[in-house]
């Protein structure tokens, strides 16, 4: 049986890897004209630049789909086997990766995992490591010790339920969610995460330190509901990891595990369209289902295939790939009224390494003189603040060959809000860039700068809006929020095209690179149910009786015949 994936992003990778392994004939399909999406490559005079994602998590999902093999799909082994539970299961030095990620990439922890700088130009090293911790924090406010050991007791409970037995929950039904509700009101996982850190802590530095990291998944701590405080435990537990050569490295295996399970990938193909038979009867004789019968190309060019997964962006999928007439689950008016996530200005730049040692560690947080105010700003406003908050990354303390002898890349990165808030990006983008770059040497982050300077570009929201086709340019998807979680998130399965399916970082469980990773075992798994269901039978007949063509340039020619 034929599948087609919509988009090459790491959800959209995961998910062809283990359609793959349950034994379909898989085509990946990208717009763009190099794989990764958020996580593509941008090489510039000599640096690598990774441009989204670097911060990896949980290396144990990717060791899971190095691992899979054409035919053992292995959707049945615990999701948590008991070595990965043990108390010294973060790993803190060597390789991270498992053996079979080692054939395809080399993964390490990184140490600090975070360096997270106040505007008073103090810090907090972020390890994971109770005794250090604990030490930093009597250094800032010696009462918030007791409140952290509240903390860490009441997260490790959250973690465990939410994310140890609930983190592969496809929340398809109403009453799926319902059966939770008692737990999560009994965990106080509902309530804001800001508000949630905040019964722990006095310190607004510290209520800052244990809540920012739901940013980096799109989402604002005065608004994620404090189940997101497993993000916390599952850094703590697993560690953070690189991958040497960047985040491209992590893809570009992606892609040959993909190949080598018999998968391929074709970039610079436009998906516009979803075909949807709406007449289709079937063995089950059920009149009006709606049933995915492959895809359309910009170029005109189609593919069908059995089953059709989206890894693009939700709404997009939505309002440009579907048609209305075949997603009465899905109106417009319902896509459009969504929450969606920040968008980014982040900045690439390579510059000769200065002659004294940089205070900055491989993943920073360069907190600015607000942060409720800002986010504010940024998520319910939607005005571009003076003020602004950065994440720095400076891999080349890590991996040196991502620069030229002598240099450092680094890439900043500056949530701003998404394109509803009207901004002219043309203009403002020059002008924050250049407020940023000032701040990075007016604060001593990294002196002379300017003078240093080898390279540099810039992204901003428009990136997102336009080449990564994301609606309103959104860097995360629908937003995490209560109302848009569980339940109330896009489903893996579609509910209005029978055989569509949907992964990625606006689907369940949500975005950052472990989550989709789960999206992608979840969703194999509902399409794994679906095939012991019979839902494939009658089309699988048909398309073998059609001569099921194998590549998208046979299909091409097929289906240009045709008409
Ligand atoms: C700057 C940045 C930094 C981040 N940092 C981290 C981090 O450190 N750690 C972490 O865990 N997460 C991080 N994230 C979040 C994480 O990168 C994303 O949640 C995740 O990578 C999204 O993956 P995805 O599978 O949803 O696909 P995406 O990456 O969104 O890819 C979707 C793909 O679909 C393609 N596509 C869209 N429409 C079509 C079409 N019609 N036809 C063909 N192809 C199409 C797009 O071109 C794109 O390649 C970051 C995100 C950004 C933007």
């Amino acid at each position: 049986m034929r599948a087609v994936v919509i988009g090459s992003g790491i959800g959209g990778l995961s998910a062809a890897i283990r359609l793959c392994s349950l034994g379909f004939d898989v085509t990946v399909l990208e717009r763009a004209a190099t794989p990764g999406g958020r996580a593509m490559v941008r090489k510039q005079d000599g640096f690598t630049f990774d441009m989204g994602p670097t911060v990896l998590t949980v290396p144990h999902f990717i060791e899971e789909l190095f691992r899979l093999e054409r035919g053992v799909p292995e959707l049945d082994v615990p999701d948590f086997p008991p070595e990965l539970l043990t108390p010294d299961a973060r790993v803190t030095e060597g390789t991270s990766g498992g053996p079979a990620t080692s054939r395809y990439v080399d993964i390490v922890p990184i140490l600090p995992f975070y360096r997270i700088f106040f505007a008073d130009g103090t810090w907090f090293d972020y390890d994971g490591d109770p005794e250090r911790t604990v030490a930093q924090i009597r250094n800032i406010e010696p009462a918030d010790v007791a409140g952290y050991e509240r903390f860490h007791a009441d997260a490790k409970a959250i973690f465990e339920r939410g994310f140890l037995e609930l983190g592969y929950t496809h929340f398809g039904d109403i009453a799926s969610m319902l059966r939770v509700v008692p737990d999560l009101l009994r965990l106080d996982a509902v309530r804001s995460l800001f508000s949630f850190t905040s019964r722990y802590f006095r310190s607004d530095k510290l209520r800052q330190v244990f809540s920012f990291e739901t940013l980096l998944v799109g989402g604002n701590p005065l608004r994620v509901p404090a189940i997101y405080a497993m993000i916390h435990f599952v850094e703590k537990t697993w560690g953070i990891h690189f991958a040497r050569g960047g985040t491209g490295a992590l893809v570009a295996g992606m892609v040959r595990k993909l190949e080598e399970l018999g998968g391929r990938l074709i970039c610079d193909a436009d998906v516009e369209q979803i075909e949807v038979d709406d007449g289709a009867g079937g063995p089950a004789g059920r009149i009006g289902r709606r049933v995915a019968t492959g895809v359309r190309l910009a170029d005109g060019r189609r593919l069908p295939a059995q089953v059709v997964v989206s890894n693009a962006d939700w709404a997009m999928t939505n309002l440009r790939l579907l048609a209305p007439q075949h997603r009465p689950w899905t109106p417009d008016l319902l896509v459009k009224a969504q929450h969606y996530s920040m968008s980014l200005l982040v900045i690439y730049f390579g510059f000769k390494a200065p002659a004294e040692p940089l205070q900055l560690q491989h993943h920073n947080i360069l907190l600015g003189p607000r942060y409720e105010g800002l986010l504010t700003d940024i998520f319910d406003r939607k005005v571009l603040a003076e003020d602004f908050s950065q994440y720095l990354h400076l891999p080349t303390l890590t991996d040196p060959s991502l620069a030229p002898p002598g240099h450092h890349a680094a890439y900043t990165l500056i949530p701003v809000p998404h394109k509803g808030a009207g901004i002219d990006w043309s203009v403002v983008g020059p002008r924050l860039t250049e407020a940023v770059l000032t701040d990075l040497e007016e604060r001593g982050f990294i002196p002379g700068l300017r003078e240093n300077l080898v390279t540099m570009s810039t992204i901003t929201p428009d990136w997102f809006e336009g080449p990564l086709s994301s609606w309103l340019g959104n860097a995360f998807g629908v937003e995490p929020r209560l109302t848009q979680s569980a339940w109330f998130r896009p489903h893996n399965r579609s509910r209005d095209v029978e055989g569509l399916y949907l992964v990625g970082a606006s689907a369940q469980p949500g975005a950052g690179t472990p989550s989709v990773m789960m999206s992608a075992k979840m969703t194999a798994r509902l399409v794994a149910e679906d095939v012991a269901a019979g839902v494939f039978a009658d089309r699988a007949a048909s398309a073998a009786s059609g001569g099921a063509p194998t590549d998208l340039h046979a299909a091409a020619k097929l289906s240009r015949a045709a008409t």
